[in-house]
C-alpha cells in the first residue's frame, strides 16, 4: 500500500487548479508532498523560495500536505520520499501528449513508480500558471482563479520586473 505521493511542478505561481487537485490527492493518499521543481529550462518569475513559501500559505489549512523542493530527476527524489506514486494534471487534450511522454520516461527510468492523473473542477481546466501571468500583466482582475495573496504577490512582481 502507497501513503506518500508526490505532487511535482513548477508552481509559477500556485493557482486554484493546482489546489483544487492537491485536495484531490489529499483525499486518496495520508501524505501528498507538493515538490516544487528547481528546473534550469525554465526562467520562473518567483524564485523557489517563494514559490514554496506561496504553497506553504495557499495549503495551510488542508491536512496531510507537505511542501518542498527538489533538485534533479523527480523518480529519485521520489525514491528518497518513499513514494511510489507521482500525481500530475490533466486539464484538456493539449496536456495530454507531454505529460504521456513524461510519464512514460519516468516509467523507464523508475519501473516500481506510477504516475497518476486527476482532473481538476471544470472551472479550472482552463487555467494555467503562463495564461495567468499574461493576464496579470495586462492588468487583469484573477480573483477567479488564485488567493488574493498570490494576485498582490504577482502583480507586485510584474511591476518589479517592468
Ligand atoms: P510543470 O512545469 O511541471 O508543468 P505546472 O506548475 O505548470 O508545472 O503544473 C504542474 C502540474 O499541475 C502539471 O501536471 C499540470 O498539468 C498540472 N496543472 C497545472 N494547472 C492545472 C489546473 N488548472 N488544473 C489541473 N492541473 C493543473
Amino acid at each position: 500500500m502507497c501513503q506518500v505521493a508526490i505532487y511535482p511542478g513548477s508552481f509559477d505561481p500556485v493557482t486554484y487548479g493546482h489546489i483544487d487537485l492537491i485536495k484531490r490527492a489529499q483525499e486518496i493518499f495520508q501524505e501528498v508532498i507538493v515538490a516544487v521543481a528547481h528546473n534550469p529550462h525554465k526562467k520562473p518569475l518567483f524564485s523557489i523560495k517563494e514559490r514554496v513559501e506561496m504553497l506553504k500559505k495557499a495549503t495551510r489549512d488542508i491536512e496531510g500536505v507537505i511542501i518542498d523542493d527538489f533538485d534533479g530527476l523527480v523518480v529519485n527524489y521520489a525514491r528518497k520520499k518513499k513514494a511510489k506514486v507521482l500525481i500530475r494534471g490533466l486539464r484538456m487534450l493539449s496536456d495530454f501528449e507531454y505529460e504521456f511522454q513524461m510519464a512514460l520516461t519516468n516509467r523507464k527510468l523508475a519501473a516500481d513508480i506510477e504516475t497518476i492523473f486527476l482532473m481538476p473542477q471544470e472551472s479550472y481546466s482552463y487555467l494555467s500558471s503562463k495564461l495567468l501571468k499574461e493576464a496579470a500583466s495586462l492588468g487583469a482582475d484573477l480573483s477567479c482563479f488564485v488567493p488574493d495573496f498570490i494576485e498582490r504577490a504577482l502583480k507586485d512582481k510584474l511591476r518589479q520586473t517592468r
